[in-house]
């Protein structure tokens, strides 16, 4: 099969992870358990989640030129992902998240940039014609603005489909958003951008209507375990996740645009790719950690069997 091209723009962090009875409040020293280093970054967790789950991906990124920087290079590669876009850079640190769990499988994360705020426009420049090339390019906001706007600019002048992940949250430019074509915040993110507090679908209709209204075609709003607010040119609806037990839920976002640009290059309706997003997601909230807790897209094509013979 001829796969289409998917390009992942993005940040790679190291994660240091530490499960705690509850976040410290301000000036509090809490006693963690369970310390954990794993591979993480938005933009990694995506590219991977997109290589695992099948797709022809290449990632554009950076790693500092130290030892994690190096595994993960090579972790990347055996997650089938084309990293001749992902640069080893001297004398900076990889990035680092670090990460606290409590007991109900929330978390909190705070990062330092390292290798990612290298990922400028200029060094953009060098993979221009990939990026028009592709058929689609998957982003979020954890490598600098403007390349993220660049990308957007560039991808739009040759009809690249652009996916924009707004997290972490922040303020977009109306120039940005007028390239996106798909935005998939979570409800933290999608109140930030709108100013309004997703409580009931009625929210969550009102909050997509302002993202259609900077000019984005579709807009899907993730809920976490509730599913997602799904809404193209205007018309929205919840597509229902589904029910597991959650251990933890980082990196649920991540794989579900994975899974979701994936599904979508492979020419699946937006409904049914959304339920592909929500079956990787609820497959990785069932297992702790970033990319330790992608599925394969076996495991995700297993799910989907069962849960469609239940229905
Ligand atoms: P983020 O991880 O970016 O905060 P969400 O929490 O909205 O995003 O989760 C993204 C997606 O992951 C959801 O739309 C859903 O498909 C899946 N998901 C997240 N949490 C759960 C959960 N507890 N049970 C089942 N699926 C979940």
């Amino acid at each position: 099969m001829n796969r289409k091209k998917l390009i992942v723009l993005g940040s790679v962090n190291v994660d240091h992870i530490l499960n705690v009875p509850e976040f410290p409040k301000p000036g509090q020293t809490l006693t963690g358990s369970n310390y954990q280093i794993s591979y993480g970054g938005k933009g990694a967790n995506q590219a991977v989640a997109a290589g695992r789950l099948d797709a022809n991906i290449q990632f554009i990124a950076a790693v500092g030129a130290d030892e994690l920087g190096k595994k993960f290079h090579q972790q990347l590669k055996n997650d089938q992902i084309d990293t001749s876009s992902v640069a080893i850079v001297p004398e900076v640190n990889t990035g680092v998240a670090l990460i606290l769990v409590n007991h109900q499988g929330e978390n909190q994360i705070a990062i330092c940039a390292g290798a990612n705020a290298t990922v400028t426009p200029n060094y953009l420049q060098q993979f221009k014609e990939d990026v028009q090339h592709a058929d689609a390019i998957l982003m979020q906001l954890e490598t600098p603005m403007a390349t993220v706007e660049e990308a957007a600019r560039l991808a739009k002048q040759h009809n690249t489909l652009v996916i924009l992940n707004p997290a972490p949250a922040q303020k977009l430019s109306d120039d940005l958003l007028k390239h996106v074509d798909i935005i998939t915040p979570n409800e933290t993110e999608a109140e930030y951008l709108t100013g309004i507090k997703i409580i009931t679908d009625a929210d969550a209709e009102s909050a997509a209507l302002i993202l259609h209204n900077k000019g984005i075609q579709t807009v899907i709003i993730t809920l976490g375990s509730k599913g997602a607010w799904v809404s193209y040119a205007g018309k929205g609806k919840l597509v229902a996740g589904f029910t597991v037990k959650a251990i933890d839920t980082i990196g649920a976002g991540d794989t579900f645009n994975g899974m979701l640009v994936t599904a979508l290059l492979e020419g699946k309706s937006l409904d049914l790719a959304v339920k592909y997003a929500h079956a990787a997601g609820a497959l990785s909230v069932t297992k702790s950690g970033a990319q330790t807790s992608i599925p394969t897209r076996k495991q995700v094509d297993e799910f989907m069997q069962l849960h469609n013979k239940r229905e």
